[in-house]
């Protein structure tokens, strides 16, 4: 049996076809409507009973190229047409058409009644019929039914009907009351509602068996594209949670496999990139909410087959609505554009059986100071045992840089990185490995892929599956293990290559990327996709937030695997390194009056910062004398502190104190 199709459409050139069929998938799941039977309908049910074998001829009805169209959309009162075409075929033999009768049931609340009355509907004869052979009549066989009649005039030549479906009449139906949510419905599913007479050798005889193949219903709104009227935010941050809100007409609800795009960052991938399912946290066929994710994937595809390769990542530019009605897709035109200011990288996690949702990625902290280390390789600090590497036109050392580097994010961020002296060292197969809880590694190596014209690269590696409620965040996070940047070598091996400017801009980019930071669509972001060129690059405020963004969010985990609060660190102007041997210089002790510090090695003290067990920094002073006893006032409570000392070369020496 051959299923009606409808086309969709608003404009000629944005038609979409669906078949009744494809049609009736769609409205199945609209819970709100009821549920109807397909096939085989009552109509057919009564057929099937009349006639069990099938020596009679039999004749198919179909409608099909059923389109509601606009009429006048920019006169500001549009008006709109139900269009179709009712098709004949031969089941069985072809036979000469004698007459067509189809009455059909149609919704009333969208057309009125009596549309033959009142003459809200119009038939023609299809080119495939002569036109002087047939007398088209449509009636009104009752208010909510309209039937019409194709008669064979008298003398002429009948239409031969074969296994091929002929057009012979198309219907158009003005709509009384336009509404969007309104039901479309044509429907012939009684007895003899259908009939058909046969000639041959000049006798004129009926068609038992006249089959209507299946009936039309559909939301009228899904009938017509998806038009976006407006978004708000028009700027918002990816990876965040933020919330887009959409809106406009004809979104289709509920969603099924409808989605928003995102216009890919700078034109990697795919054209566009779709959310998780789990971030649509509202779909009506008005107004969509989506969490704009820094994690997306190709359109149409499952949440599941995301991974490196084939993940989307948002980015500035236009963003659209693609409705999918039984796997036909329908886009919106003339789209807003959504600025994003920064991407903070999210990851997917598995939640249940086919359920994935995008997760928020944060800081983890080892050091009681909230500190993260940074350690270096010996290929990054030594071009040679004994000699540092160095950049060409300035003479600076890369560790020298590094430590500028660091110290600017340290200063406009406070993200608190401190220099561990400790090298960064392989493992017996001389792979580096990630070493340690927040550990930030910098290494120098040969590009592994010389195809990617990248002169280094910033990884951050997360925990998996590490389960910590966060507070104001409704999904688990993935908490940052570790990362790597890898410089690569053979771009700075010439003089001309290997100079500050390059070296200190891509550095402070891929600062960003180990602690989640995403590229953005823009040429002036610290953040963007290429690297800076002729100018010195700086922490960008939208660089800056996304920083402060993710500070803020490890902040508010107080799970089991954060070592306490976060500790906003001041800029102290230069990357305090952390003493190996605190215990040589100092000693430090509280008694009834005061926290008490020998320096042993009359060393300049700079700042003393007070912390407790949390990491919350409880008392800081700037000290700046070189006495061999020190006096700080005591804390006010008891218990357990830590007491992080500087000295003027920025040294860092850190002690646990139990006050009494
Ligand atoms: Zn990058």
């Amino acid at each position: 049996m051959l299923n009606p199709t409808v086309h969709l459409k608003q404009e000629d050139n944005q038609v979409l076809k669906l078949t009744t069929h494809e049609l009736y998938q769609r409205i199945e799941q609209h819970t709100q409507m009821p549920k109807q039977k397909l096939s085989p309908n009552k109509f057919e049910q009564q057929l099937i009973l009349k006639n069990p074998t099938s020596e009679t001829l039999c004749a198919e009805y179909i409608i099909e190229n059923l389109e509601v169209v606009e009429l006048n959309p920019l006169l500001g009162n549009p008006s709109y047409i139900i269009e179709f075409d009712i098709n004949i075929r031969a089941l069985e033999e072809s036979f000469g058409l004698d007459k067509a009768e189809v009455i059909m049931e149609y919704s009333t609340d969208l057309l009125g009644t009596s549309v033959a009355l009142n003459d809200n509907i119009q038939v023609e004869l299809t080119s495939e019929v002569v036109s002087n052979s047939y007398q088209l009549v449509a009636f009104d066989a009752a208010p909510n039914k309209v039937g019409v009649t194709l008669q064979r005039t008298s003398g002429s030549i009948p239409l031969i009907i074969s296994n091929n479906t002929t057009e012979i009449y198309h219907a158009a139906i003005q709509v009384q009351n336009y509404s969007p949510n309104e039901i479309l419905q044509l429907t012939v599913d009684e007895n003899f509602d259908v009939s058909t007479c046969q000639i041959s050798d000049g006798v004129i005889s009926n068609l038992l068996c006249n089959i209507y193949s299946e009936d039309v219903t559909g939301v009228i709104s899904d009938f017509f594209m998806p038009v976006i009227t407006g978004i708000s935010p028009t700027s918002t941050t990816a990876g965040t949670r933020s919330l887009l809100t959409i809106t406009g007409n004809n979104f289709g609800s509920p969603r099924g496999d409808s989605e928003i795009h995102f216009t890919v960052l700078d034109g990697f991938g795919s054209q566009w990139a779709a959310p998780l399912s789990d971030d649509y946290t509202n779909w009506s066929d008005t107004e969509i909410q989506v969490l704009v994710p820094s994690y997306a994937k190709i359109p149409g595809t499952f949440d599941s087959e995301v991974n490196s390769t084939t993940l989307q990542k948002p980015g500035t530019g236009e963003i659209r609505v693609n409705k999918v009605i039984a796997g036909i897709s329908q886009a919106s035109i003339n789209n807003p554009n959504v600025e994003i200011q920064y991407s903070v990288g999210n990851d997917k996690r598995f939640i249940s059986s086919g359920l994935f949702a995008g997760q928020p990625q944060i800081l983890t902290r080892q050091g009681n100071n909230g500190e993260y280390f940074v350690r270096f390789s010996d290929e990054f600090r030594f071009e040679s045992p004994s000699v540092e590497r160095r950049v060409s036109d300035v003479n600076e050392t890369y560790v020298e840089i590094a430590t500028e580097v660091i110290n600017e994010w340290q200063c406009l961020t406070g993200l608190n990185f401190v220099i561990d002296p400790a090298p960064w060292t392989p493992d017996g197969s001389g792979n580096y490995l990630c070493l340690g809880q927040n550990v930030i590694g910098l290494h120098f190596v040969v590009n592994p892929d010389p195809n990617i014209t990248a002169i280094m690269n910033g990884l951050a590696r997360f925990y998996d599956n590490t389960s910590c409620p966060v507070i104001g965040i409704d999904i688990e996070p993935d908490f940052l293990r570790c990362g790597e940047i890898n410089v690569f070598g053979d771009e700075f091996d010439s003089d001309a290559e290997n100079t500050k400017e390059k070296f200190y801009n891509a550095l402070l980019h891929e600062i960003g990327h180990t602690h989640f930071i995403n590229h953005v669509s823009s040429a002036t972001e610290l953040m963007r996709v290429s690297l800076f060129q002729g100018q010195t690059a700086t922490i960008t405020e939208n660089a800056r937030a996304a920083s402060l963004y993710i500070q803020a969010a490890s902040l508010n985990n107080f799970g089991e695997c954060q070592n306490g609060l976060y500790v906003s660190n001041p800029c102290y102007n230069a990357v305090e390194t952390v003493s190996q041997n605190p215990s040589h210089f100092f000693d430090i002790y509280s008694n009834s009056e005061n926290i008490v510090i020998q320096n042993h090695d009359l060393k300049l003290l700079n700042h003393v910062r007070i912390f407790d067990v949390t990491g919350r920094l409880i008392n800081e002073y700037s000290v700046n004398q070189s006495n061999n006893t020190v006096f700080l006032p005591r804390i006010k409570n008891k218990g357990i502190f830590i007491v992080s000392i500087t000295d003027s070369d920025n040294l860092l020496y850190s002690f646990k104190i139990n006050q009494l």
